[in-house]
């Protein structure tokens, strides 16, 4: 069920996640399209797109559905680091509705064990959708087996939003839970190790994870190449065109679960 994207060159990023035990293949809940993201249009050139790259989990496309996607800064890093981070993000914000979080809100090193592992949220509780944290991350083994390090890494978790009914019921009984959907959310680590303008590059690259380019472009000029390159580009029109392939393929995250009528 894991999928993990192995690349035999120095990669800028290893992706994994774990699905929990959200049940992916429910027929209880629409697998469709939702609306391109405010700002992302075709560009309509010849410069094509690396579509045929990415991967969708069985849920369905990586993508977002409710606007602005919510990101947080790790509050603890230095305030170069976050602000290299917020150069990386001012990219992306140009084709995707963004905000980042207060402060108060944002989650820490110590704070992603629960920010992944939560099976169920209520929806009021959510306030991050994509958590950006400067830390320590674990070697994983490669594909030859041997140990390698990455200096940067998305991972995405799923989960079941919950919404409380506040109408409450003929009877005068508390209102329950009654209504449930999809959710993902992303955490991106990166590495102490990188700095400035590997940050940079670093975060462009791993966003483009979590906005749901799950996969890599076999062009070095594309933000979304596996590789660490001497020159790290801008968000391309390969991107961008590619990104807007995914936002029209069907999806389970984001759709309520239409609950079937109990007697
Ligand atoms: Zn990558």
């Amino acid at each position: 069920m894991g999928r993990r994207i192995v690349i035999a060159v120095l990669t800028l990023c290893i992706t994994t996640f774990n699905a929990g035990s959200v049940r992916g293949d429910s027929d209880q809940v629409p697998f469709a399209a939702h609306p391109a993201p405010p700002g992302l249009a075709p560009w309509g050139d010849q410069s094509g797109d690396y579509f045929d790259e990415i991967r969708s989990p069985p849920v369905g496309a990586l993508v977002w559905s409710r606007w602005p996607v919510r990101v947080s800064i790790d509050p603890t890093a230095p305030l170069d680091w976050q602000a290299d981070v917020r150069r990386a993000l001012d990219n992306w914000q140009t084709y995707v509705p963004l905000t980042i979080v207060p402060d108060s809100e944002a989650i820490t090193p110590e704070g992603l064990a629960t920010f992944e592992t939560s099976a169920t949220q209520m929806v009021d509780a959510l306030t991050v959708d994509i958590a950006i944290v400067r830390t320590i991350i674990p070697t994983q083994p490669a594909a030859n087996g041997q140990l390698r390090a990455a200096s940067a890494r998305a991972t995405f978790s799923l989960f079941v939003v919950r919404d409380r009914d506040e109408s409450g019921d003929e009877s005068g009984e508390a209102s329950g839970v009654d209504r449930e959907r999809f959710g993902h959310r992303f955490a991106i680590r990166v590495s102490p190790t990188q700095t400035g303008s590997f940050v940079q590059s670093a975060v462009r690259h791993e966003f483009g994870h979590a906005l749901g380019l799950w996969g890599h472009s076999p062009n070095p000029q594309d933000v979304m190449f596996a590789a660490q390159v001497a020159q790290p580009g801008t968000v391309s029109v390969r991107d961008v065109n590619t990104l807007m392939r995914v936002y029209e393929q069907p999806t389970r995250l984001g759709w309520w679960v239409e609950r079937q009528a109990t007697p």
